[in-house]
């Protein structure tokens, strides 16, 4: 089956936003197994947007819209797809009561005029739920062709999509596709491609593809079957294989489970405390690790020491230490794991610091050139790394290294 996106709004056009919508929904679609040829952008305009939806309609089985669902005059996509498809639109009850109910809840205020315009859907449409927002999602069939309306805010068409939508979809083939994910650290892509070499010049079903992150690898076991079971049938050989060569080295097999959250996971486990100091990476290390919801079980401070006196205040450097081997050393990187321990009184820590670049590299001392400790129950590791990308990517990478040094270290010394 072919799936076309259409993402609606003239804020894409204007390169106001960037469509990340169509992107998440190849993506998921792709997974999914369905076959997509075109994808396009049409602004907030009823002649265009029709033009499209009929051209869309002509080309593709499946069309997914995105946008243009909300209370406001601009926006059209339920209207003009209902007029395509020569529906008239009702006031649904159970939505009604749900924007109700969202209101209450989200805002403690009574809904706007406008507002009751979410509840009108067209006849005979599968009505979706949304369970972050006030526009329910529209699934239209008509001779064979579909239209599936939903949200623009990511936040919103993401779970409707994986909760609703993606299940919805794999029903309509008769060979579902699923797939299960190992998420790996501490192996480069190119040795992780080489250990299941063998492994994709077998593959038939379930097949198995890598694809590089930054400082990790996934590889995507997919299989294809009539029902969920079979396929998880399929799977778990090549599952088990997988453990068999990457062991500890495999921090997940949950599609949504990040490096940061998996460490956050551990140390909760261990009921151990971790905290940061950053030079170089300012504060990204810690963004990560904040970012895992439920991380202040484990993560009570951390330091952005961007200057040498707030490498001696703070972390207790030595000056010694910082005038004969400079801040970008071994020994300093040490000296910041165990202070900021000591500092935060944690049972392991972080430290960065490095030369992110453009400027402030030397003949010795490269753009690039990081170093990162750890420090796990009184014990430190520092490691050296010479990355090659440009100040973001530096910082990115150094980031991604020192989340897998300090898992490294958890597991060493548990
Ligand atoms: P709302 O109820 O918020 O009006 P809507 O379904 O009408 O939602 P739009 O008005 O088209 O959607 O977009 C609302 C917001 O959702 C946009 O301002 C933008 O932040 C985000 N958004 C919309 N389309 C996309 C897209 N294709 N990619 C990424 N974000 C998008
Ligand atoms: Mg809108």
């Amino acid at each position: 089956m072919t799936v076309e996106m259409i993402s609606v709004g003239t804020e894409i056009l204007l390169g106001n936003i960037v469509n990340t919508n169509a992107a998440y929904l190849a993506e998921k679609c792709a997974l999914l197994g369905l076959s997509c040829y075109y994808q396009s952008v049409v602004g907030d305009n009823e002649e265009r947007l029709e033009d499209a939806i009929r051209l869309g309609l002509s080309r593709s089985d499946i069309l997914i819209l995105s946008g243009g669902l909300g209370p406001t005059k601009d926006d059209l996509t339920k209207e003009v797809t209902a007029k395509v498809f020569g529906r008239e639109l009702y006031e649904d009850a159970h939505t009604k009561e749900r924007i109700q109910q969202y209101f209450r809840q989200v805002h403690s205020s009574q809904v706007t005029p406008n507002n009751w315009k979410q509840a009108l859907v067209p006849e005979g449409a599968k009505v979706v739920d949304n369970h972050n927002g006030t526009a329910p999602g529209l699934i239209l069939e008509e001779n064979g062709k579909i239209a599936i309306l939903l949200p623009g805010p990511p936040n919103e068409i993401k779970p409707m999509f994986e909760q609703d939508i993606a299940p919805y979809l794999n029903k309509l083939q008769p060979e579902g596709i699923y797939s299960k994910m190992a998420k790996i650290c501490s192996i480069g892509e190119s040795k992780a491609e080489t250990m299941i070499s063998d492994l994709m010049d077998a593959q038939t079903n379930p097949t198995i593809a890598p694809y590089a992150k930054t400082g990790e690898v996934h590889l995507r076991v997919t299989a294809k079957a009539d029902s969920e079971e079979k396929a998880q049938e399929l799977m778990a050989p090549m599952m088990e294989e997988l453990f068999q060569r990457f062991g500890d080295k495999i921090y997940t097999t949950e599609e949504d489970v990040t490096l940061e959250e998996a460490i956050v996971r551990m140390l909760e486990a261990d009921g151990m405390t971790v905290t940061t100091a950053e030079s170089c990476t300012g504060g990204l290390l810690a963004g990560r690790i904040t970012n895992v919801p439920g991380a202040s079980n484990v993560y009570k401070e951390g330091y952005i020491t961007y200057s040498n006196d707030a490498k001696e205040r703070l972390l207790h450097v030595k000056r010694e230490t910082l005038m004969q081997h400079g801040a970008v050393s071994p020994q300093t990187a040490y000296e910041m794991a165990e202070g900021v321990a000591f500092a935060a009184g944690a049972d392991a820590s972080l430290s960065i610091t490095g030369i992110a670049g453009p400027g402030g590299g030397t003949e010795e001392k490269p753009v690039g050139l990081v170093y990162i400790g750890c420090y796990v129950k009184g014990h430190v590791r520092v490691e050296e790394f010479y990355f090659t990308g440009n100040r973001d990517k530096n910082r990115e990478y150094a980031v991604a290294r020192a989340l897998t040094l300090l898992r490294e270290e958890l597991l060493e010394r548990r």
